[in-house]
Protein backbone atom coordinates (compact mmCIF):
# COMPACT_ATOMS: atom_id res chain seq x y z
CA UNK A 1 0.00 0.00 0.00
CA UNK A 2 2.92 2.75 0.88
CA UNK A 3 4.54 1.76 -1.81
CA UNK A 4 1.83 2.20 -4.60
CA UNK A 5 1.55 5.72 -2.81
CA UNK A 6 4.67 6.70 -2.80
CA UNK A 7 5.39 5.37 -6.15
CA UNK A 8 1.81 7.48 -7.72
CA UNK A 9 3.30 10.19 -5.85
CA UNK A 10 6.40 10.33 -7.53
CA UNK A 11 4.58 9.97 -10.82
CA UNK A 12 1.98 12.09 -10.01
CA UNK A 13 3.81 14.72 -9.61
CA UNK A 14 4.69 14.86 -12.91
CA UNK A 15 1.82 13.93 -14.76
CA UNK A 16 0.01 17.45 -15.27
CA UNK A 17 -3.33 18.16 -16.73
CA UNK A 18 -4.19 21.10 -18.68
CA UNK A 19 -7.25 22.66 -18.58
CA UNK A 20 -8.84 24.29 -22.03
CA UNK A 21 -12.42 26.03 -22.94
CA UNK A 22 -12.98 25.63 -26.94
CA UNK A 23 -13.99 29.14 -28.16
CA UNK A 24 -16.74 27.74 -30.05
CA UNK A 25 -18.53 25.51 -28.05
CA UNK A 26 -17.78 26.54 -24.83
CA UNK A 27 -17.04 22.87 -23.63
CA UNK A 28 -14.65 22.82 -20.96
CA UNK A 29 -12.47 19.83 -20.67
CA UNK A 30 -8.74 18.72 -19.88
CA UNK A 31 -5.69 17.47 -21.64
CA UNK A 32 -2.05 16.32 -20.62
CA UNK A 33 -0.86 18.06 -23.54
CA UNK A 34 0.42 21.54 -22.98
CA UNK A 35 1.18 22.60 -26.33
CA UNK A 36 -2.45 24.41 -27.06
CA UNK A 37 -1.89 23.81 -30.70
CA UNK A 38 -2.42 20.77 -30.52
CA UNK A 39 -5.48 20.17 -28.33
CA UNK A 40 -8.70 19.78 -30.24
CA UNK A 41 -12.14 19.94 -28.57
CA UNK A 42 -13.42 16.68 -28.15
CA UNK A 43 -17.19 17.73 -28.57
CA UNK A 44 -16.82 19.69 -31.88
CA UNK A 45 -12.93 18.88 -33.35
CA UNK A 46 -12.40 22.95 -33.29
CA UNK A 47 -9.22 23.50 -32.22
CA UNK A 48 -9.84 27.14 -31.42
CA UNK A 49 -9.49 27.03 -27.97
CA UNK A 50 -8.40 28.59 -24.70
CA UNK A 51 -6.99 28.14 -21.33
CA UNK A 52 -9.45 27.81 -19.01
CA UNK A 53 -9.19 30.40 -15.82
CA UNK A 54 -8.31 29.26 -12.92
CA UNK A 55 -10.88 29.10 -10.30
ZN1 LIG B 1 -15.88 22.74 -29.22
Amino acid sequence: MGIIDSVRGMFGADERTFQYVCDRCETEFESSKSDMSAVMCPECRSTKIRAASPA
